[in-house]
Formats: structure tokens, sequence, C-alpha cells
């Protein structure tokens, strides 16, 4: 806790909300950490100090100033879904809810202009009226918001045809608050977006976003069933694949996953493995083909007109699929594994004959720099840290690259190297390390070498 006078502090924020009492404050300083239960006890007991809901970038102006005067930590909050506890407060302080800066500026075919708070479903639903939608969503996307993807997430539904939110051109623009003493706005092009993107916030408040879209296909929702789990991995990777077919969704599921589905219990069979999938309606001749090809029993279908209408696929996949089975048992935990563009999938069946059971296999295919990758978010049974440890070592032993999710530190991750790019951003514009502190490494370390 931060030992100021907060009736003092919110005086100096004049109209903005802010929210003192208790309960509120410690629902707005969660997220889901606790799919990890490494973070569980490290961060269960985080709470900010006092939530400020601001509606203008001129109300986020007001905040940074008033946090900088006091020297109080700020830790921006979109919808509070990410999984590593980013959004977490480590060292109380603001947290800067942002939901309320939710305006949708202008759409454009190709471009759209948004404010951070808007989210992703509400988007797609205006840009689908002129025939467009956002590259690539997470399967929380009827509640994340369009700021909240950009410092926190990776990618999703879409990343088979667009790749992931870092790669570039897949964010034009960004204008962020500083946090020096006399807080201003940046506005940041081209490659300088990287200095923000997927930086957690500790180094810029996003207050406006330029989004490239994609064009709306007539999206129908499919599940095939295998007997075999690799023919269905081998499957998706054909259908992943195959440019003639247009397609935003290729996730794959290995037996027992689907039983933890309860919609779709009576859909697909017991002890199959199963492929979710999104594919122009356009498109489903050829599809049919391929089914055929692999011998898959094509389970179930929706068709355009009802996709996006009642449950959707898409919220059984990526991390959707890991929040029901953890449902089912909460002791489920999981990985993030970059798998290699190998046509033979030869390291993804040596793994699945390997662990067998303890580690469920569930892929979803991403197409980067041109390749198309198996990215697994394997299913664990958890027993201990060491042994969660020893199955991610063996990972990177055998030459997967482990996205770890057990971590709430930038830097250990994803990347696992220091970003110099994002940390000179932030020795700029945070000079005082209020911004999200104690997960940057870089600024950590940057501190640790001061101090000696
Ligand atoms: P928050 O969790 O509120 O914030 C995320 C980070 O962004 C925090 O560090 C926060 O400080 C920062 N931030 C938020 N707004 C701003 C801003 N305006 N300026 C600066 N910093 C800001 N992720 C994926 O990438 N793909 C998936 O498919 C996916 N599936 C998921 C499924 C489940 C069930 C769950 C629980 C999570 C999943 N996630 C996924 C993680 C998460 O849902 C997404 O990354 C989501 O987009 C985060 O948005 P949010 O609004 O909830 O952000």
């Amino acid at each position: 806790m931060i030992n100021i006078n907060w009736d003092t502090f919110c005086s100096e924020l004049s109209e903005i909300e802010t929210i003192q009492e208790p309960n509120q404050r410690q629902k707005l300083s969660q997220d889901y950490y606790h799919f990890s239960p490494i973070l569980q006890p490290l961060l269960k007991d985080k709470i900010g100090d006092i939530v400020v809901r601001p509606t203008t970038e001129a109300e986020v102006l007001q905040v940074a100033k008033v946090c900088v005067k006091y020297k109080v930590p700020l830790t921006v909050r979109g919808a509070g879904t990410g999984n590593y506890g980013q959004c977490i407060p480590l060292e109380g302080g603001v947290i800067l809810d942002l939901t309320k800066l939710n305006q949708i500026n202008w759409i454009k075919p190709g471009l759209a202009c948004v404010e951070p708070g808007v989210k992703l479903a509400t988007f797609d639903k205006q840009a689908r009226e002129i025939g467009w939608e956002l590259r690539m969503i997470p399967s929380t996307y009827r509640t994340a918001t369009i700021g909240g993807f950009i410092e926190g997430g990776s990618g999703g539904i879409g990343s088979i045809t667009y790749g992931q939110l870092r790669d570039r051109g897949n964010l034009q623009a960004a204008r962020v608050v500083t946090m020096e003493d006399e807080p201003r706005i940046i506005e940041l092009r081209g490659d300088q977006v990287q200095k923000i993107n997927h930086a957690y916030g500790t180094n810029g408040i996003i207050t406006a976003l330029e989004i490239p879209l994609a064009p709306v296909y007539p999206w129908a929702e499919m599940i095939v069933t295998f007997d075999d789990f690799m023919t269905s991995a081998r499957f998706g990777q054909a259908l992943a694949l195959s440019d003639g077919i247009i397609k935003k969704l290729v996730c794959v599921c290995a037996a027992p996953i689907p039983a933890y589905f309860a919609a779709f219990k009576n859909i697909i069979p017991s002890g199959k493995n199963a492929a979710l999938l999104m594919i122009s309606e356009a498109n489903l001749e050829p599809f049919q083909e391929l089914v055929k090809e692999y011998g898959g029993t094509i389970c179930y279908q929706k068709s355009s007109e009802e996709t996006g209408k009642g449950s959707t696929l898409i919220e059984y996949t990526w991390n959707h699929t890991t929040l029901h089975a953890r449902s089912v048992d909460p002791s489920i935990t999981y990985l993030q594994t970059l798998l290699p563009a190998d046509r033979k999938l030869e390291l993804l069946e040596h793994l699945y004959d390997h662990f067998g059971d303890e580690v469920m296999q569930h892929l979803e295919f991403v197409r980067l720099q041109g390749e198309m990758y198996p990215i697994a978010l394997q299913l664990v049974r958890f027993t201990t840290e060491e042994r969660l440890n020893e199955i991610m070592n063996y990972h990177e032993e055998k030459g997967a690259i482990i996205f770890n999710p057990h971590t709430y530190i930038l830097e250990d991750g994803g990347m696992k190297t220091i970003n110099l790019e994002q940390l000179q951003f932030k020795q700029e514009v945070d000079p005082y390390g209020l911004l999200n502190p104690g997960k940057m490494k870089a600024w950590l370390e940057r501190e640790k070498h001061l101090e000696n």
C-alpha cells in the first residue's frame, strides 16, 4: 500500500470517477493469472489502492500528472483477461481502468482508429457493416479491449492468415500518454509502434490506436473428428497450408480434451480427436475433399448466417480450451509452445508419445514470417513446480520454444531477451519507473545496476 492521503489525491482529479471500495478494488486488481499454479501464490494478495476511470485522453493526462506529482505507481487495466498478471499492480497505487475510453474514432476500408477501451466484439460488429473486421482476435474477444490485446496479447483467431500482433503491419500507429514531470502525448507511427507493442503498459498509456483490418468472409464453423491424433494434426497442417481455402481458425485438440467441452458433449463422440475450424463458406466443397482425404468426419457445422449468434467455436479454442478444461478439473494448467514448421510434425509426434496423458496436445496453426507453425497450448496435469519445469525444459532441449505462461516478467514469457528499444522508451517517458512496476526485467536490472 502507498502511504498518501487518497482523499487529497482524489481532490486533484476533479470530476474523474474514482473507486476506493475494497471489494471493487480487489476485483479490478485481478486477471486470469490463476491458470498458473506458480503465479497463484505470488499474485493473489496484490491490490491497487484506488481505481481511476477516465473517459477522455485529457483526463488520462490529468491522472498521469497527479501520479507523477505524488510518485504513485500506475497500472493500466483493460478488461483484466490477461493470463500472467499483466495488469495486477505489484506495488499497489492507481489502477487506471480504461474501459470508458471506448470511442471508435473512424473506420474506413482496411483501417480503423479506436480508443483503447473498445471491446473487440463491439468493434467487429460495427466494422462488419462495411465489410471489414479485425485481422486477429483473442478467444476473449467478447470482453477484452483492443488496448489490452495490443499490450498484453499476442494473436489468436485470424493469426493463421495475418500472423501475430508484433508482425510489421498489424499495428499502424498509437497515441501514448507519458509519465514525465509534465506528461505529454506522443504519436508513434510505423516501426516506432514496436516501442510499446506488447510491453504490458510499462512504458506508456495508449489513448488511441490505428489498426489495419481484414476483409470479412462468410465464416462457417465446423468440427471434424478423427480416431487418431497424428492424423488430426496432419489434417490441420494440410488445411493450414491449403492456400486456396480461406480460413480463420485451425485448432486441433487431442482426446480427451473435447470431453471437457460440455456444449459439445452430444456432438463430439467420446474418445475422438477434434479439429475446430472456421472456413469461408464459399470454400466448403474443396474443404470437404480434404476432410475425405484424411478420413475425418464432420460432426458439427454452423452456417455463416448463424456464426456469431449464440455460442461460438472461438470460445473453445486458444486459451478458452484451457478455461473449459479447468472448469472440469482445476488442477490442470497449460504451456505455450512454438513447435517447428516441420511438414512431418516429428517433434509433435515425439512429444505426444513421450508425455502421453500428462501433457494433452492442443494446437493452433499460425502463419509466422511466411511459414505455417503449430503453436501448442498443451494442457498439463500439474503435480509439482519441479515437474512443470522439467516438462518445459524437455520441450526446449528437443527444439521447441516455450513462451512461459508461469511468469509475470515481460521478458521471461515470450521474448527471453531484453528489448532495448522498449527499455530506452521507458527511460524517456517514465523516468520515475511508475508504470506497472516490477514487470519489465530490463528496468529492474537497470535499477539494481544504478544502486551498486
Ligand atoms: P488486460 O488484461 O486488462 O491488460 C493486458 C495488459 O495490457 C496489461 O499489462 C495492461 O497494463 C496493459 N494495458 C491495457 N490497456 C492499456 C493501455 N491503454 N495502455 C497501456 N497498457 C495497457 N490472448 C491472446 O493473445 N490470444 C488469445 O486467443 C487469448 N485467449 C485467452 C483466453 C482466455 C480464457 C483468457 C483468460 C485469456 C486469453 N488471452 C489471449 C489473454 C487476454 O485475454 C488477451 O490478451 C486480451 O486481449 C487482453 O485484453 P484485456 O482488455 O483483458 O487486457
